[in-house]
C-alpha cells in the first residue's frame, strides 16, 4: 500500500527519497535497509501491507468521494510508459526449511503451476488495460537454495545475482523469492523490487513464510483453516474435489503473489538508460496505490456462484485479491468495491 522508494547508490552513498501517504510522516521503516558497504547493489522496494495494516489505511482514506476521483486513478509515469511486455519467472525458495517435505508441501508445485498458466487466465487479462500488448510469458525451473534466507531487499538481491549469475537474461527477467522467515513484527507480507545484477536491471519479490499467519491469509475456502492441525495438509477440506485445494500456506502465498505480479508488470522499477537513479515509471495514483493495492484483501464477487474472490488458473481454484481497473470505475460496470466501499473499480477479470 505505501509506496516507499529507496534508492541505492555504490560507494557508500545512499540516496533516498522517501514516498509517503497523504497525511503519514515519511517513512522510517526503511533505516535497517542498509546493505553491506562492500555489496554494491540497487534496489529499491514496494511493500504489501497485510491485512491489519491495511484497514487502519482504509479508514484514513474514507473520505474519497465521486467528486475527487482523478486522484485515485491510475496514471502512468513515464512516457511511453514503462510496463514489462514479457516476463521470464524464475521462483527462488530460499531458506534452509525448503529442504523439508513436511514445510514446503504442496508450495514449489503449487506456486510453479499458478505462474505457468496465470498468462493465460481471465483473471491476468484483468491488466490488459494497462499493457501495450498482450503480455508474453515463460516460467523457468524454481531455483531451491537451503541457505539461510533474509528479508533486507539487499540480501535478496545478492541472492538473486549469486544463483542466476550465469543465466541472467535481461530486464524482462523476474524473480519472486519465497523465504522461511516469519514476518514477525513486519507490517507487510511481501514486497516488490527492483536492482542491478551485472549491470542488468532486475524485478523480483520477497515473500515471507505465511504458514499461519493471520495477518496475510486470505481465508481460502480451499485450503484447510488456519492455525489447525491440518492447516498445511493439502485436501483436507471436506466437500471439495482434492485438485482445487491447497494447504493454508500456499493459498496465502498465491493470493499474495498475484498481488506482486501485477505491480511488478505494470510498475517495473524503471532504470534510465542515462544512468540516472532508478524510480517507479509505470501505473499508480497520487498516493503510489500500485494496482493490486487498492483492491488488496478484498475479494471479488463470483458469477459463477462460486465462493467470493475465486478465480481459475490452469484448472485450479484459488481465491485471489481483486486488481485496480481504470475502466471499471469510470464506466461504473463490472467492478466491485474497495475495501472502503467508496470506489468500485475492482476486477477479477471475470
Ligand atoms: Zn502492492
Amino acid at each position: 500500500m505505501r509506496k516507499t522508494l529507496l534508492s541505492l547508490i555504490v560507494l557508500q552513498t545512499l540516496i533516498a527519497t522517501v514516498f509517503a501517504e497523504e497525511n503519514k510522516p515519511a517513512s522510517t521503516e526503511v533505516e535497517d535497509l542498509a546493505p553491506p558497504s562492500n555489496t554494491p547493489v540497487s534496489y529499491f522496494w514496494s511493500k504489501e501491507v497485510s491485512s491489519a495494516e491495511k484497514s487502519v489505511i482504509s479508514t484514513k482514506k474514507s473520505t474519497i468521494n465521486a467528486s475527487n476521483i482523478n486522484g485515485y486513478l491510475m496514471t502512468p509515469h513515464t512516457n511511453p510508459v514503462n510496463v514489462m511486455s514479457h516476463v521470464n519467472t524464475t521462483p527462488i525458495f530460499w531458506g534452509a526449511s525448503w529442504y523439508n517435505p513436511r514445510y514446503y508441501s504442496d508450495k514449489i508445485f503449487g506456486l510453479m503451476h499458478f505462474y505457468q498458466n496465470f498468462y493465460g487466465s481471465t483473471y491476468a487479462s484483468a491488466i490488459n488495460e494497462y499493457l501495450p500488448a498482450e503480455l508474453s510469458h515463460q516460467s523457468s525451473s524454481p531455483i531451491i537454495d537451503t541457505s539461510i534466507a533474509s528479508a533486507n531487499p539487499s540480501n535478496v538481491l545478492a541472492k538473486i545475482c549469486s544463483v542466476v549469475n550465469s543465466t541472467i537474461n535481461s530486464k524482462s527477467d523476474y524473480y519472486p523469492v519465497y523465504t522461511d522467515i516469519k514476518r514477525g513484527t513486519a507490517n507487510y507480507c511481501a514486497y516488490h523490487s527492483a536492482g542491478i545484477c551485472n549491470g542488468v536491471p532486475v524485478q523480483f519479490a520477497f515473500f515471507f513464510d505465511l504458514n499461519d499467519d493471520f495477518g496475510c491469509d486470505p481465508s481460502s475456502p480451499y485450503a484447510p483453516a488456519i492455525r489447525t492441525m491440518k492447516s498445511q495438509t493439502s485436501g483436507a477440506v471436506a466437500g471439495i474435489p482434492s485438485m482445487h485445494q491447497q494447504s493454508q500456506g500456499l493459498a496465502a502465498l498465491a493470493n499474495v503473489t498475484a498481488h506482486e505480479l501485477f505491480e511488478a508488470v505494470t510498475d517495473p522499477g524503471y532504470f534510465p538508460s542515462n544512468g540516472s537513479p532508478p524510480y517507479w515509471g509505470g501505473w499508480f495514483d497520487s498516493f503510489y496505490d500500485e494496482v493490486a493495492d487498492k483492491c488488496s484483501w478484498t475479494f471479488g464477487p463470483s458469477n459463477t456462484g462460486l465462493s467470493p474472490g475465486t478465480v481459475l488458473i490452469g484448472g485450479y481454484y484459488w481465491k485471489l485479491q481483486g486488481v485496480w481497473s481504470n475502466e471499471a470505475q469510470t464506466t461504473g460496470t463490472g467492478g466491485y468495491p474497495t475495501q472502503n466501499g467508496n470506489l468500485v473499480g475492482c476486477v477479477t477479470g471475470s
